[in-house]
Formats: C-alpha cells, sequence, structure tokens
C-alpha cells in the first residue's frame, strides 16, 4: 500500500483523480446569432445589427455611453492610444508583465514603451513607479489590470491628471473586475478589451474600446481610428484621407457571437472569482508561499491564479514545487511571460521594424537594462502560475488547494 501522505512524485497516491470539469463554451445560442447574422446578407459591421447590438450591449452591462469593436485587443490598444493622440517619440508608461499586445500599439504610433515596477503582491504597476518614470515626453499610461486583478486607480489617475497624461485601461485578462466598487474599463480615458480566444469570452478573435470620456467627439475620431479614419455615423460616410489609421474592423460573425458570450459572462466571471478567492483562503497562512493578492473591497476576476514561493521558507526550489505539484495532478506553470517584456530582443535590440532603430533612437535615457524593474524580474522568478476555468468543480478547487498545502508541508518537513 502507498502512504496517502507521500507525495505523488515520490510515488504517493495524487491528491487530484477525479478529472477537471470542462464544459462547451458556445452552444445554441451562438448558433442562432451567427444564423442571423448570415441571413443579414452582409457580414460588414457598418450595414448589419450584431457588432451594434453587441455593443450595445457591453455598453449597457458596463454603464457607458460609447465604445468601439475592434479585431483584437491589441487593435484596441492601438486604436485607444491612436484617438489619445500618441504620436512620434511620445513616452507611454506601462507593466513588463503582460502580453506583447500591449506595446504593440505603442510602437506601431511610434512611440516609446517606458515600464513601471510592479506591486509584489497584486502584480500591478504601483503609482509611486508610475510617478518615478514620468518625464515631459509620457504622453500616457497603458494600465494592465493583470489577471484580473484591478490596478491602484485611484492614485494612478491622479497623477495623470497632475501630469496631463491620458490613461488606457488594458483589460484583456480584466472582464467584471471592480475596484472599489468601480469596473474597470470605465476608470481611465479609454478601457480596452480582447475576444480572443483565451480570454474570459471569445468572439475567435476582437477587442472593445469604451471611450470614458463620453464625448461624442472623442468617440468618432476613436470610431474612425479602427476604420481607415473613415467616418461612418448615420448615413454618413466620409472618406476623405485626413490622417493615419489602420482597418481594424469587427465583423459581423465575431459581433454575433459576442452577444450570446456576453450574456454568460457574469456567470463566467462569478465562478472565477470565487474560485481564485477560495484558493487564497485555503493557502493563506502556508509559510512559503504567498497567495495572489486582492486589495481590500476590489474585484479579481481570475484569469490564471498566481501565487508566489519563496524557495528559502518552502525547503525546496520553484521547480521541484511545480514538479511536485503537477505529480498530484495539479497543472501549473513556473511563472507567466518568460520573461519581462524589456529583456525582449526587441527591446534589447531596440529595433521594433526590421532594419531600423525607430523609434527607439528618439528616446533619451530609457533603459532596458536588467534590472529596471526589480519587482517585476523577481516575480516572474518566484511564481507559479495556475490555470482557473469557470467550468472547474468545486471539488476541483479544494483538490487545488489539498495538493499545494500536501507538497508544502512536505517540503518543510524534511
Ligand atoms: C490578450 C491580451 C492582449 C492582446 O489581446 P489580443 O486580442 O490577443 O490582441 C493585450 N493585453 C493583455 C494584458 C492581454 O492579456
Amino acid at each position: 500500500m502507498t502512504n496517502p501522505e507521500a507525495l505523488a512524485i515520490h510515488g504517493g497516491t495524487p491528491v487530484k483523480t477525479a478529472p477537471f470539469g470542462t464544459g462547451m463554451r458556445f452552444g445554441e445560442e451562438e448558433l442562432n446569432e451567427l444564423g442571423e447574422a448570415l441571413n443579414q446578407n452582409t457580414l460588414f459591421y457598418h450595414f448589419g445589427h450584431k457588432v451594434k447590438q453587441f455593443l450595445a450591449d457591453f455598453n449597457g452591462m458596463y454603464g457607458v455611453k460609447y465604445s468601439v469593436a475592434t479585431s483584437s485587443g491589441t487593435a484596441a490598444i492601438h486604436v485607444a492610444l491612436g484617438a489619445a493622440g500618441v504620436t512620434v517619440g511620445d513616452e507611454v508608461i506601462t507593466s513588463p508583465i503582460t502580453d506583447t499586445g500591449t506595446v504593440i500599439g505603442i510602437l506601431y504610433q511610434n512611440a516609446i514603451p517606458v515600464f513601471a515596477d510592479l506591486d509584489p503582491g497584486t502584480y500591478n504597476m504601483t503609482p509611486e513607479s508610475i510617478e518615478a518614470r514620468i518625464t515631459p515626453r509620457t504622453k500616457a499610461i497603458v494600465a494592465v489590470h493583470l489577471a484580473g486583478n484591478p490596478c491602484d486607480m485611484d492614485p494612478i489617475m491622479e497623477i495623470a491628471r497632475k501630469h496631463n497624461l491620458k490613461v488606457v485601461e488594458d483589460c484583456a485578462q480584466a472582464y467584471l473586475t471592480e475596484y472599489k466598487g468601480r469596473l474597470v474599463g470605465t476608470i481611465g480615458d479609454y478601457g480596452c478589451f480582447s475576444t480572443n480566444d483565451f480570454k474570459h469570452i471569445s468572439t475567435g478573435d476582437g477587442g472593445i474600446v469604451t471611450i470614458n470620456s463620453g464625448d461624442e467627439a472623442d468617440y468618432q475620431i476613436t470610431h474612425a481610428f479602427a476604420d481607415k479614419n473613415y467616418h461612418r455615423f448615420g448615413n454618413v460616410v466620409q472618406r476623405d484621407i485626413t490622417g493615419l489609421a489602420p482597418n481594424y474592423r469587427m465583423t459581423e460573425l465575431q459581433g454575433a457571437v459576442g452577444i450570446a458570450q456576453l450574456k454568460k459572462l457574469p456567470w463566467i466571471c462569478e465562478r472565477r472569482t470565487a474560485y481564485g478567492d477560495r484558493i487564497t483562503e485555503g493557502i493563506s497562512g502556508i509559510p512559503g508561499i504567498r497567495p495572489h493578492k486582492v486589495e481590500e473591497g476590489n474585484r479579481c476576476t481570475y484569469w490564471f491564479y498566481m501565487l508566489r514561493v519563496n524557495e528559502a521558507e518552502l525547503g525546496c526550489t520553484r521547480e521541484q514545487f511545480c514538479k511536485a505539484l503537477e505529480a498530484e495532478g495539479i497543472p501549473n506553470r513556473a511563472g507567466y511571460i518568460p520573461k519581462v517584456v524589456y529583456l525582449q530582443p526587441m527591446f534589447q535590440n531596440k529595433s521594433a521594424y526590421r532594419g531600423s532603430q525607430f523609434p527607439f533612437n528618439l528616446s533619451d535615457g530609457v533603459s532596458y537594462a536588467g534590472g529596471a524593474c526589480p519587482e517585476a524580474e523577481s516575480i516572474l522568478e518566484t511564481a507559479v502560475q495556475i490555470p482557473l476555468n469557470e467550468f472547474y468543480t468545486e471539488r476541483d478547487i479544494e483538490d487545488i488547494v489539498s495538493a499545494i498545502r500536501k507538497v508544502a508541508s512536505h517540503y518543510r518537513s524534511v
């Protein structure tokens, strides 16, 4: 007989024996919407009703007046920056732990990404670090609400107003996330969402930008920036070329799926919040384990769960911990992205456009050296990511908690 307390990696019985809960993300609702979209005999957003309905539903859910649909979350961020007037040589402050989509739009506007350091518990940019990075060239802040956990928006907005900066919220991982009772994506000047296939809701690919000033002119500028700078409002279409803008239009097929997906979003987020918070409750107080921190009064909708280990306190390396947890039947990953964004070759080589150093060569003193954001680097060296899914059962969550406790208690005692 095997000793149930022995780690599975040492031949003991794994904690997780029943498979994780799974489910279908798409069903009749999406099919019906798609059928209706095709029956319109057009898949163009401006002629059909699906993208319009998707945005109207989204606006209702978020309590905003205006939003624009895009072809991706990356596109949404680019559109927000373009509409905000971010341009050649400007500096834009953002997070070094994020998806590449956060910085793509900055560089396409020929602006220079500047990275602020993160809070050790929430993994989001600290207001202090943002303020320390401000120079006369700073034009905007892209605040990334990592993994569905809100940034500290009150001080960030205060700093932005003081220095006359635009704030773009990157909410690609943060649907229905709340900061002190307010939905993120409605607090900055623009809120950007992604509906790529890995996010809380999927339209295959897609994105949304909210225009939080509620100003019609701002809306029209933003709308046009996602559509070649064509102004399509009601029956008026104006194609005068007054400036450069990409074509990031969403199609009716995506809008149709989005309508059905949005109806599922509150349930998806309820599950994720409950599951993530339960893991935190279950693993709090274990020496050497630092749970995913959510500040009091905020709501995290956990796109993933990410704890940190302290190897000395835990009595094993992060790699040993991850392997042992995996053997207990709990999928996990050491860290999140392989390294902080500024340590990627594009930044180290200062070459975004093939054969060119532009716009990096416009920058004056922006450093991408190792150690620039020590806490962010340390987070990636000590983090353990645990995927979460709304289809998991409560039993699955209890198994995750038990497995973490079992592995931690084993290494502490040897
Ligand atoms: C997914 C993601 C993006 C980009 O979204 P796409 O739809 O993949 O272009 C941007 N920022 C963050 C934080 C993301 O997670």
